[in-house]
């Protein structure tokens, strides 16, 4: 019976945790928050997809509303000159029958009388006429503008077309890089004890992706808080993972 030396039973990721320093942790550490900003900041980019596309909706919804307006404001138009052209065209008629009664009348009064009438007719048909000059104006006006409109909305809806295109090969590149990152991240978090990446984790997720963060000048680089000397140089000589007391982040220092 002999001992058996040279394979050694214990696990690869143990005997890394065995010898890693607090200093190479923190290494290892710093350059996975360098991809998990990264990945956050990529996962952001894609939630505010759907808000981008909702707007540029909205837009043509605009644009929309305003060309109907217009449709509706032409068949306003139409209908007032038909209604004007009907009256005028009864007035007329009733102009011709008077004048015809006139050749009938007996009487010097009935014949004023019917004069009047006829007098009456004849401005009320004149100012018909104007109105009805003038609505034909509105409308060649209102049906230009509705030309216009109807070219501009085929203007926006090829520009949001081309929009849209942009932002869907946009969250395609953006889920590629995600996919590489999150694989890259899958061959850093082993070189990370547990208990520090689940700690790490929990902060990155409360903190919106920022669990590590370098101490600027004598501040956290998180939250900003003014940290003590003590705390500095405790942070400098990287024996242990400190934590800032207010945001709760991992510090570290770039010296
Ligand atoms: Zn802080």
């Amino acid at each position: 019976m002999h001992k058996v030396t040279g394979s050694s039973p214990v696990p690869p990721t143990m005997k890394k945790k065995e010898i890693m320093s607090v200093a190479e942790l923190l290494n290892n550490l710093i350059e996975l928050q360098s991809v998990d900003e990264d990945i956050f900041d990529f996962k952001r980019q894609l939630n505010e997809i759907p808000a981008k596309l909702k707007a540029l909706d909205d837009e043509i919804e605009t644009v929309n509303s305003s060309l109907k307006e217009r449709q509706e404001e032409l068949k306003r138009l139409q209908l007032d000159r038909k209604n004007k052209e009907m009256d005028l065209g009864e007035k007329e008629n009733a102009v011709k029958k008077y004048q015809t009664q006139l050749y009938q009348i007996k009487t010097n009064n009935e014949y004023t009388v019917l004069e009047k009438e006829i007098a009456g007719l004849k401005a009320d048909n004149s100012v018909l006429e104007e109105d009805i000059l003038i609505i034909f104006d509105k409308i060649e006006a209102a049906e230009k503008a509705l030309g216009e409109q109807k070219k501009k909305l085929e203007e926006e809806k090829k520009r949001i077309e081309r929009e849209k295109k942009k932002i869907d090969s946009e969250k395609q590149e953006i889920g590629k890089k995600l996919a590489e990152l999150e694989e890259k991240r899958k061959t850093m978090t082993p070189l990370v004890d547990k208990e520090t990446l689940r700690r790490y984790e929990r902060i990155l997720h409360g903190k919106d992706g920022l669990a590590l963060v370098p101490v600027k000048g004598e501040n956290c680089g998180g939250c900003f808080v003014n940290l003590p000397p003590q705390i500095i140089n405790e942070i400098r000589i990287r024996e242990k993972i400190i934590y800032c007391e207010r945001c709760a982040r991992m510090l570290y220092s770039e010296d």
